[in-house]
């Protein structure tokens, strides 16, 4: 059976992964963090509860480990439907990132922009935004996208639902086109298909 530590990932996501307790891999983490270790996208048919965040969490981490942030210029993006989900995906990082020197915003709706503008002045690694907050900041020019090399879709048949496809093809196009895309959705209807296919 796979384990955590055939993955390839370094000694300190590792450690982080052992404080939680779990040592095996689930079928969508054994079959995808490998797959984004490479460099190559993702594309996760996976429903919540298969541990899907733990897959694109860890290599996104193991991605950024080395390299430094730039103020204003994150370097991934994790793109989540709704407040809760994007919380999700932020105690996610704060579990699996705590023995390396990453640092992410919580982009969301309804709450304060200015505690988010000071974050992304200071420099932040990843980003944690629902579609319609990050692209508010990026028109006020509080973030740029150019220097994102990683970019993650989590539930996009949930977006699709919300009316937020037009903002994540925006998004895509914002973001250098050598950024990889690690892609989640529990179910493929043809407007997410077109969308993978860009
Ligand atoms: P998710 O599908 O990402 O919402 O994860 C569902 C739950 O499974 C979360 O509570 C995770 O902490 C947990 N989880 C993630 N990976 C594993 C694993 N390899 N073994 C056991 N539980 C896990």
């Amino acid at each position: 059976m796979t384990k955590f530590t055939d993955l390839g990932l370094n000694p300190d996501i590792l450690k982080a992964v052992a404080d939680t307790g779990y040592d095996t891999p689930t079928a969508i983490q054994e079959q995808a963090i490998p797959i984004a270790l490479i460099g190559l996208d993702v594309l996760g048919i996976a429903q919540t509860g298969t541990g899907k965040t733990a897959a694109f969490t860890l290599p996104m981490i193991e991605k950024l480990a080395s390299g430094r942030s730039r103020a204003r210029m994150p370097r991934a993006i994790v793109l989540a439907p709704t407040r809760e989900l994007a919380d999700q995906v932020a105690e996610a990082f704060e579990k699996y990132a705590k023995y390396c020197k990453l640092n992410w915003a919580l982009l969301i709706g309804g709450v304060s922009m200015a505690d988010q503008v000071a974050k992304l002045d200071k420099g932040v690694d990843v980003l944690i935004a629902t579609p319609g907050r990050l692209l508010d900041l990026f028109e006020r020019s509080k973030v740029m996208l150019n220097g994102v090399q990683l970019m993650v879709v989590d539930e996009a048949d949930r977006m699709l639902d919300m009316g937020f496809i037009p903002d994540i093809e925006r998004i895509f196009k914002l973001t250098p086109p050598s950024r990889q895309t690690l892609f989640f959705s529990a179910t493929m209807p043809p407007e997410i298909t077109r969308l993978t296919e860009q």
